[in-house]
């Protein structure tokens, strides 16, 4: 089917909450009920800090609404979830932490090409605009997995380190890091490094679920 044809079908159907499956009405994204289970909180504890310090916000576990809602927003590039879902994280961010960029983590260009949108990008732009700050394309992936398939085992290491790159874009002191879900943390520590080669003094952390 074309994306045309595609976009049309759907704008005749009823729409419905990926959350819950109810039909959305006049709401965008997530229904009321839905969104009313979002409920942001700072955490002390990840993988992203070695001492226990406030330093990421988390709308909860990923099940449930969270879930069906990142799994929406991943493969249906869903612009009125990741608003739902960045205004909910914005509300979230301690003003203590002096936010003055948000960037999302980098896709690869060949998968984002694939794809044609990075849903973390589509959640930073959405948490940044309800922050007020500016949304800054901070970092690029600079390696495919497919190029390191062929590198060995100690130089894969490197290259997984260095799979980020800042993209040379003027960045402020402190950034908000942006991305769908907190597993090991490797891929935000990644960027946090290369964040901090090119400048950035602090580094927070927004993700939609863990
Ligand atoms: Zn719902």
């Amino acid at each position: 089917m074309t994306g045309g044809l595609h976009t049309l079908l759907r704008s005749l159907m009823p729409r419905r909450c990926p959350g819950c499956d109810a039909q959305l009405g006049a709401s965008a994204g997530l229904c009321p009920a839905c969104r009313a289970t979002l409920r942001p909180q700072v955490q002390r504890h990840s993988p992203l800090h070695l001492h226990p310090t406030p330093h990421l916000v988390v709308l909860g576990p990923y099940r449930g609404v969270l879930g069906r809602s990142v799994k929406a927003l991943k493969y249906g590039g869903s612009r009125e979830v990741a608003g739902v879902l960045g205004a909910a994280l914005a509300s979230g961010v301690p003003s203590e932490w002096g936010v003055q960029g948000v960037s999302g983590v980098p896709l690869h260009r060949s998968r984002q090409q694939q794809r044609s949108f990075n849903q973390a990008e589509l959640l930073g732009r959405a948490t940044a605009e309800r922050l007020g700050v500016p949304y800054l394309a901070a970092l690029a992936r600079q390696r495919s997995t497919g190029a390191q398939a062929r590198r060995h085992a100690s130089e894969r290491r490197v290259a997984v380190q260095d799979a980020f790159v800042a993209t040379g874009a003027p960045l402020p002191g402190t950034l908000l890091l942006v991305d769908d879900v907190l597993t090991t943390g490797s891929t935000l520590l990644a960027c946090t490094r290369a964040l901090q080669t090119a400048g950035v003094q602090r580094v927070y952390y927004a993700v939609v679920a863990r």
